[in-house]
């Protein structure tokens, strides 16, 4: 019996996973929920999944907390409660997946000895670095990536030793804007850029995926889970999301791993430790799909890819920095407040600003990246309050 803590249980990970814990009753038991604001999802899973505790966004708690009363669930909030969550004791997996950095806290309290911990927010590595890296080693933790890249660069690498590996390439999807030119996007609305072609995903990692920030991330997120040097890794825009990443080895053969887009793939596989349960995600008709395109990225309307390459180069807080505008900077974006180039924008001039003392502690870390989401506040207040705005100087 796997026991399952679920962070970010009502995002689209979460739901995905709760929805292969409900045809695999046998195999799983949940014992720690948490989640944001969607008080009836969350209150539907509880009484569906009947956890231990769940953890809820502080606004909604006082209703949760009355709505689960008598059903022997306690309920808690903010981020202590997500921590709580994420270091139940009985706990042999835990499910990572709060969008953002928000996630970094809980998770670092969850890696703990003995457990594998199901990685699906990217920031924790991203602005987690090193130092998550020594703290999974430290307590004899496993951290099984969920993102489909390298979820799919995981199962290739399987007897594979590093040494062999020419080079990973991480495919890409392209996101919705691909293709167009740097006049078109400047003019790109919200709903226009929430429009994902292949992937349903919640709206910052989509809003990722139309910047190509998200591939920026995944580079990032693959230096640190594979330890590899981040000139051997490469992307690659595949419109169809069908090859999720290949490995190239040093005898010029390639391992890709294919399937349906669907995240229950990965997730299953990352829960499991390396299982394969039977799902109903749907097969590939290959002579319906007759042919797997392959792009160069755009860098030129798309610099995100090359901001987060840089950042690995610069080091010191440099991830973090460029983590922190791109959050504030999407968030500026969503609230119709900046245009879709002035988020590469935030990201560059924030990258320029990172200090390079490399953090070493958790609250290093998380200094730093208050202090950057601050800079990146004050970047983007100019540009709101500037009336040439958002996209107009062409820059
Ligand atoms: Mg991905």
């Amino acid at each position: 019996m796997i026991t399952i803590s679920i962070l970010g249980s009502t995002g689209s990970i979460g739901c995905a996973t709760l929805d292969i814990v409900r045809r695999h009753p046998d195999r799983f038991r949940v014992l720690a929920l948490s989640s944001g604001r969607n008080e009836d999802l969350i209150v539907g899973q509880a009484e569906e999944f009947r956890p231990d505790m769940v953890s809820v966004a502080p606004d909604i708690y006082p209703a949760v907390r009355k709505r689960l009363s008598g059903k022997g669930i306690r309920v808690l909030s903010g981020e202590e409660g997500a921590c709580e969550v994420a270091a139940h004791p009985d706990c042999s997996v835990l499910l990572s997946a709060i969008v953002g950095e928000a996630g970094l806290g809980p998770t670092w309290e969850g890696i703990l000895p003995g457990r594998v911990i199901a990685l699906a927010n990217k920031e924790t590595l991203v602005v987690g670095g090193q130092a998550v890296i020594d703290r999974v080693r430290e307590k004899g933790a496993r951290l099984m990536p969920v993102d489909s890249e390298h979820s799919a660069i995981h199962q290739a690498m399987r007897g594979h030793p590093w040494e062999k590996v020419r080079r990973v390439i991480l495919t890409a999807s392209g996101g919705p804007l691909f293709g167009r030119s740097k006049d078109d996007v400047s003019m790109v609305t919200v709903t226009e850029a929430l429009n994902h072609p292949t992937w349903k995903m919640g709206p910052k990692i989509t809003i990722d995926s139309a910047t190509l920030m998200n591939k920026g991330l995944e580079v990032i997120e693959a230096r640190w889970l594979f330890d590899i040097d981040p000139e051997k890794i490469e992307v690659v825009v595949h419109r169809q999301s069908i090859i999720h990443s290949m490995v190239e080895f040093i005898d010029g053969s390639f391992l890709a791993q294919m399937g349906a887009p669907d995240m229950r793939g990965p997730i299953s596989y990352a829960i499991t430790g390396e299982d394969r349960l039977p799902l109903d995600v749907p097969t590939l008709n290959f002579p319906v799909l007759r042919q797997l395109t392959f792009d160069e990225p755009d860098h030129e309307v798309f610099p995100s890819i090359g901001y987060a390459l840089r950042a690995l180069k610069q080091g010191g807080q440099s991830a973090i920095w460029l983590n922190a505008a791109n959050e504030a900077a999407v968030q500026a974006f969503l609230e119709e407040r900046i245009s879709f180039p002035d988020i590469a924008r935030i990201q560059e001039v924030l990258l320029t600003d990172a200090p390079l003392e490399p953090p070493r502690t958790l609250s290093e870390i998380r200094d730093s990246s208050r202090k950057a989401r601050k800079t990146a506040e004050e970047r983007i207040d100019r540009i709101a309050r500037t009336p040439v705005a958002a996209g107009a100087t062409g820059s």
